[in-house]
């Protein structure tokens, strides 16, 4: 499908209109696909650009998407949602000024079964980045006992995302309380540097670790998926040994070098279909 007004500035402050964001995309798609196709989807849009007036979440269709934006009925409640099956999803979305594609932990089939388990870590504000950095690997190290597979990626904001692919097999409340669990005893071995309870106040110094992605219905970024910041940000997949090396939630964005040197090298998340695991419960 071909974009209206492909020059609209998305992203004034860097330059980003809705062809460079559909060009963004475009790049990365071989990389992104799989973990965007046939998943219940929620849109940051704004279509009049990320410093416009009209600013708004999005889950349910709305007069003028494109057919390519499909409809579906929850199983559970009949609640529509929406999801894409192919690259023509992508641009159908840019086309509406989506700056922000979230995601389910499940795929349309499978909507009982997560697929992933996601740790989001959401340091409060000033926090030193070497803090965020040393908790993202206490989550592997953490996950890496268990015997769990994990992939991490910048959130393109404050903070990480670290993923275990699973085999969808266990229900959301075995996973999510799984997490919950999870969240609990690093707050319980480490209570100044962790909490796993969600107010601002518990934050105050610490980290929070967000288990809270893994509900039925709650979403996440999508790997890839550019950020309603000012310089363009993306939630971008990321090595172990780059975390180690001090990578920043914020480093990628649309038209910036790291990201253009990234996809050049190995996909760090190649192997996350190989890797999925059944959590037992
Ligand atoms: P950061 O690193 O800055 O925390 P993040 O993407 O992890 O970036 P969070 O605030 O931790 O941001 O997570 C917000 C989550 O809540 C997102 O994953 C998103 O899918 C979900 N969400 C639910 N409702 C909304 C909304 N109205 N606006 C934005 N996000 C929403
Ligand atoms: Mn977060
Ligand atoms: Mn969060």
């Amino acid at each position: 499908m071909d974009l209206s007004h492909p020059d609209k500035l998305l992203w004034p402050e860097a330059g980003v209109t809705k062809q460079g964001l559909l060009d963004h995309y475009a790049a990365v798609w071989p990389r992104m696909e799989r973990f965007v196709v046939n998943r219940p989807l929620a849109l940051l849009r704004a279509p009049d650009g990320i410093a416009g007036k009209q600013r708004f979440f999005q889950k349910h269709a709305s007069p003028g998407m494109h057919e390519a934006i499909v409809k579906m009925a929850d199983p559970e409640d009949g609640e529509e949602l929406l999801y894409i099956k192919d690259f023509n999803g992508i641009a159908a979305l840019v086309q509406i000024g989506v700056v922000e594609i979230h995601i389910w932990g499940c795929t349309i089939d499978a909507i009982d079964t997560p697929d992933q388990i996601v740790f989001d870590l959401d340091p409060d504000e000033g926090l030193d980045m070497n803090d965020v950095l040393a908790a993202t690997l206490d989550v592997r190290r953490r996950l890496d006992e268990l015997g769990l597979p994990n992939v991490v990626k910048t959130s393109g904001g404050k903070g990480f995302h670290v993923i275990v692919p699973l085999k969808p097999k266990a229900d959301w409340k075995t996973v999510k309380t799984f997490a919950h669990d999870f969240a609990e005893a690093m707050e319980q071995s480490d209570p100044d540097k962790y909490t796993a309870t969600l107010s601002k106040k518990a934050r105050t110094g610490r980290i929070f670790i967000d288990y809270l992605r893994n509900a039925r219905g709650s979403t996440t970024v999508a790997p890839y998926s550019s950020r309603a910041k000012p310089n363009a940000t993306v939630s971008m997949p990321v090595t172990w040994p780059e975390v180690e090396n001090g990578v920043g939630p914020a480093d990628f964005s649309i038209g910036g070098k790291p990201l253009e040197k990234a996809l050049k090298t190995a996909d760090p998340w190649a192997d996350f279909n190989k890797l999925r695991k059944a959590l037992r419960g």
